[in-house]
């Protein structure tokens, strides 16, 4: 994929991964908007007017939310994956600031208790749902379950289906599932989007070694993601076949820039933005009765 000018807004359909078609990373542009703009109007200037994009995007935001929660016919489910560092939480920090908390429900998932594991894969998701009216967001998701299992198959619960001697026919069952469920919350007013939020290598190590020097951010370092670092190329792949297997019309996946986060936060707003006035909601109607009723209501308190 190549993109000519940082205009987000008109170029937010090119991060959706086409239904089917066959996936290679290295051609999303990491970088993308914050290169192409430095080339155009230098490094500030670029910075400066995404940013401001994002400003706006965060008060389009607010007012789409309260239709949809005074509407109360569609969820709208957010799925936000990454390799570690790619900035899941500083998004949904940044780009939800502006949202009524009293709509909106915020879950991460870590490695599944023994009680989920005693479930199928799905359980522990569907029951943190978003309900109508309401934007729940996915830190992590049933993802992981066709990401970090895959690269490490033997994390499996020894009480999950085994993966048997046909892997591929394993793997290919849970992306069945995971479409399956979704087109299943699709057709009960669900809006999905799914972002992926797209690194480089490079840029990890930076993320990494930043945590290393700055004293304040020792605690968001984890041995673990060196560990992982490791299986960047295996990573890289799962991810790869799960966006292949798994972007389709009724809940496509975007693979959003990551490296610069103005870019990320950007991207990810207007692309939930407009999804979200696509569902053209409205307020509710009020009957000519109703409004009858409320303006008798309104003489009585005026002439208290
Ligand atoms: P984060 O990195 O999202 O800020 P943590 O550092 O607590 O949060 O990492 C959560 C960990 O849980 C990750 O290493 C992730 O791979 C793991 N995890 C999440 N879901 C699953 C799953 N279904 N099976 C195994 N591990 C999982």
């Amino acid at each position: 994929m190549k993109l000519k000018k940082p205009e987000i807004k008109q170029n937010i359909k090119q991060f959706i991964v086409k239904p089917g078609r066959k996936v290679n990373l290295k051609s999303f542009d990491t970088g993308w908007a914050q290169n192409e703009g430095m080339k155009l109007l230098g490094e500030e200037r670029s910075k400066d007017l995404l940013v401001e994009m994002l400003e706006n995007d965060r008060t389009a935001l607010a007012s789409v939310q309260d239709v949809l929660w005074s509407a109360r016919s569609h969820a709208v489910l957010i799925i936000l994956q990454g390799m570690d560092t790619a900035g899941k939480d500083g998004t949904i920090r940044h780009v939800m600031s502006g949202v009524n908390p009293q709509g909106c429900s915020v879950h991460g998932f870590k490695v599944p208790t023994d009680e989920e594991h005693n479930h199928d894969f799905l359980w522990r998701y569907s029951k943190v749902l978003p309900q109508r009216g309401e934007i729940g967001i996915f830190n992590r998701s049933y993802y992981e379950d066709v990401l970090v299992v895959k690269v490490h198959p033997d994390i499996l619960s020894d009480l999950a289906p085994d993966i048997g001697t046909d892997a591929k026919k394993f793997w290919d069952g849970r992306y069945k599932d995971i479409v399956s469920f979704e087109k299943h919350l699709v057709r009960n007013g669900t809006l999905i989007l799914k972002f992926f939020l797209h690194i480089s290598k490079k840029e990890q190590k930076k993320r990494l070694l930043d945590r290393l020097e700055h004293k304040e951010k020792y605690w968001k370092f984890s041995v673990a993601d060196l560990a992982e670092r490791q299986y960047w190329d295996q990573y890289t792949k799962a991810y790869e076949d799960m966006l292949q297997a798994t972007s389709t019309e009724f809940a496509p996946w975007f693979v959003i820039p990551g490296d610069y986060k103005w870019v990320a936060r950007t991207a990810v707003a207007e692309a939930i933005v407009t999804a979200i006035k696509g569902l053209n909601l409205s307020y509710p109607k009020v009957s000519d009765d109703e409004v009858k009723l409320l303006m008798d209501a309104k003489k009585k308190l005026e002439a208290e």
